[in-house]
């Protein structure tokens, strides 16, 4: 940000702002962008909180169906019917957890250091461990493990 505001002109509050901030307005301006940073980060804590819970409900949910399928004495046709429900809340579950994780914060390019929000389609091809996804950089098009990160 600041080789941009310096080439600019600008003060890094000016680029935050979207606008000229005049020097009386300078405080109350800067003290806004702060405030909407603060409630983006408590958001994005909120999204991966909820992301978390759907997934773990969803775990149990399926484990639930799939042992009553396999442990309790009833007919095939009900056997099959719960075995479907158990397919369809993971499918359902997964993606609601993913759709709230994908928006619940940034990815880092480890090589030029953007922070970015990948697209739907992107996020379910990208390989990934739980802190890390394959991703491709908008800014430098290199492709890599990009870090997860709720806050800025
Ligand atoms: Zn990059």
């Amino acid at each position: 940000m600041l080789p941009l505001c310096e080439i600019l002109q600008i003060t890094v509050n000016d680029l935050l702002s979207g606008e000229k901030v005049a020097e009386g307005d300078y405080q109350k301006k800067a003290e806004e962008n702060m405030m909407d940073l603060i409630r983006e980060n408590a958001e994005n804590k909120e999204r991966m909180t909820l992301s978390i819970i759907c997934g773990v409900i969803t775990i149990i949910a399926v484990c639930a169906l799939v042992m009553l399928a396999s442990y309790l004495e009833l007919p095939a046709a009900v056997r099959i019917l719960l075995l479907v429900c158990a397919v369809l809340t993971a499918i359902a579950g997964i993606g609601a957890a993913a759709r709230l994780e994908v928006k619940a914060g940034y990815y880092e390019c480890p090589h030029c250091g953007t922070l970015f929000v990948p697209t739907m389609s992107d996020y379910v091809k990208g390989w990934h461990t739980l802190t890390r996804r394959r991703l491709t950089c908008p800014t430098c098009g290199k492709t890599s493990m990009c870090r997860h990160r709720i806050t800025r």
